[in-house]
């Protein structure tokens, strides 16, 4: 089994704002920048990763060292993000001083311990709530073991954006309203943030800490079941895959009366099990099952399809693409077939419509599928939220890829990607351009490599693939022969440009 990345600590701050409302609080919240490679376009809180010198001197009236050093990385992040000071003594500065401070820090004049010390200031652990302790999810590229606090703002401040590059922007919202805009699929967020607003939404009363931690997730128990949107929940689930991946996203889609299956993936009893105890809760909640849907024909994507089946008492229609039926055939029975174009509807309250996109390039069966009215388009692997897209020929195809690519990227209004891999992607254009622009460079680089004289796959990816490590160059090979064949397609190369055809049947 490939081992699933271990979280590092991390601090967030649940900022409400001075004088809030006690029946609906108002929080700040940010939206990270659509450049970030991790949960780029998300809607967060200010926090950040636990560093070394967040110990020294760590917070007053805390007996525990790691709480203090997280309450102090808390206070420094909020700090270096929002110029916001939530220490002790900060009241005494002008905004001007404050300000000052913040030009100390960064320009790294002054570290964040220096700073404290400097001006005589100190964050108390009386001013910071804990109200809870996330694990991300073992299906990410970057794990965290986020600690949230819930702290007022001080009078007289107000948050400025300051991190260059990293958040979009940033706003006061009442509780209700954020979690509104999430209902009404206007961002995405989180399982953590999600919970807070809700959470909060729920007025400032006396149980307000014990409604935090009333879920399992707040003390570090990942969540199984993400909705980074509603109607789409992301159930990753462990398979076997490539690394780094360790898991595959089964997305169950549904309406108040329907459910859809997209890739139940895993052959393994205990996540079976789980997934199957998660269909069973929408179920009982009055739905009925529209279908089981397969993005395409790899074994970590329908690994467990007839185990559901059965579960399901045999009842349940498989919908594919015909290649992918008959691929699988004899395998895996697929009842219905899915052809480009191909609508989807599940009846309810918000009714879902999902056209079917083939897209082929990773598989030639590969579907995709795209909601029109919130732009929320499944992926399945022609772009996922964690490691490469392998295109293995001849069920890979580099061609087909790139113009599977450029369609996606044609269509209009798209606000989230839902990958068969890693977390949702809020950077749909950002993301798609990214994995053009990236597939275009090793293509250039590759021709250039035979036109500099290599004359085998081996050679090439010995040449182009410097950042790989040597264990992926068999992986890297199958990708050459990929680009190899575009480029001949393309007319770029001809055949005997390559002396050593054999390879291209390793
Ligand atoms: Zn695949």
């Amino acid at each position: 089994m490939t081992q699933e990345s271990k979280p590092k600590d991390a601090a967030a701050v649940i900022l409400l704002s001075h004088q809030t409302d006690q029946d609906n609080p108002e929080v700040y919240w940010v939206q990270r920048s659509t450049k970030l490679a991790f949960l780029g376009g998300f809607y967060a809180f200010p926090g950040g990763q636990l560093e070394p010198q967040d110990a020294e001197p760590g917070a007053a009236n805390c007996e525990d060292q790691q709480r203090a050093a997280l309450i102090n990385c808390a206070a420094r992040e909020v700090f270096e993000e929002l110029g916001i000071l939530l220490a002790r003594g900060g009241e005494l500065l002008t905004n001007g001083q404050r300000r000052s401070l913040f030009d100390d820090l960064k320009s790294g004049r002054m570290s964040w311990p220096a700073l404290l010390k400097h001006y005589d200031l100190h964050v108390d652990a009386h001013d910071y709530t804990f109200v809870g302790r996330w694990v991300t999810p073992p299906f990410s590229p970057r794990r965290f073991d986020t600690w949230f606090f819930l702290v007022r703002c001080p009078p007289k401040q107000q948050p400025e954006l300051a991190t260059e590059g990293e958040l979009a922007c940033g706003e006061w919202i009442s509780a209700r309203d954020a979690y509104a805009r999430w209902q009404r699929s206007e961002v995405v967020v989180v399982e953590p943030i999600l919970h807070a607003l809700r959470t909060l939404g729920g007025g400032l009363t006396d149980d307000l800490v014990d409604r935090f931690l009333s879920v399992p997730q707040t003390k570090g128990e990942p969540a199984r079941r993400i909705e980074f949107r509603p109607g789409f929940i992301c159930f990753p689930v462990r398979t076997p895959t490539r690394p780094p991946a360790t898991h595959t996203n089964c997305y169950l889609i549904h309406t108040s009366w329907k459910l859809l299956i997209v890739d139940p993936g895993s052959p393994y009893d205990d996540e079976q099990q789980a997934l199957w105890n998660c269909i069973t809760e929408l179920l009982n909640e009055g739905r009925t099952l529209r279908g089981l849907v397969l993005t395409h024909l790899h074994p970590d994507h329908v690994g467990g399809v007839e185990a559901l089946r059965k579960q399901l008492g045999g009842t349940v229609r498989v919908l594919a693409h015909e290649l992918t039926a008959e691929a699988l055939n004899g395998v895996i029975g697929v009842d219905d077939l899915l052809k480009d174009g191909d609508v989807i509807e599940l009846e309810g309250n918000p009714k879902i419509t999902l056209h079917t996109i083939h897209s082929p390039g990773h598989a030639r069966g590969h579907l995709c599928f795209h909601e029109k009215k919130t732009g929320a388009l499944i992926t399945g692997d022609n772009i996922v939220g964690l490691g490469s897209v392998l295109i293995d020929p001849p069920e890979g195809n580099m061609h087909d890829y790139l113009e599977s690519l450029q369609r996606l990227r044609s269509l209009e209004g798209l606000t989230v990607l839902f990958g068969g891999h890693g977390p949702a992607m809020a950077n749909p254009y950002a993301r798609i351009d990214e994995y053009i622009h990236h597939r275009l460079e090793r293509e250039q680089r590759i021709l250039e490599a035979v036109r500099g004289g290599a004359r085998s796959p081996s050679d090439i990816v010995a040449l182009v693939y410097t950042d790989v490590s040597p264990k992926a160059h068999a992986m890297a090979q199958r990708a050459v022969l990929a680009h190899l064949e575009k480029l001949e397609a393309d007319g770029l190369i001809e055949e005997n440009d390559l002396q050593d055809r054999t390879e291209k049947f390793l």
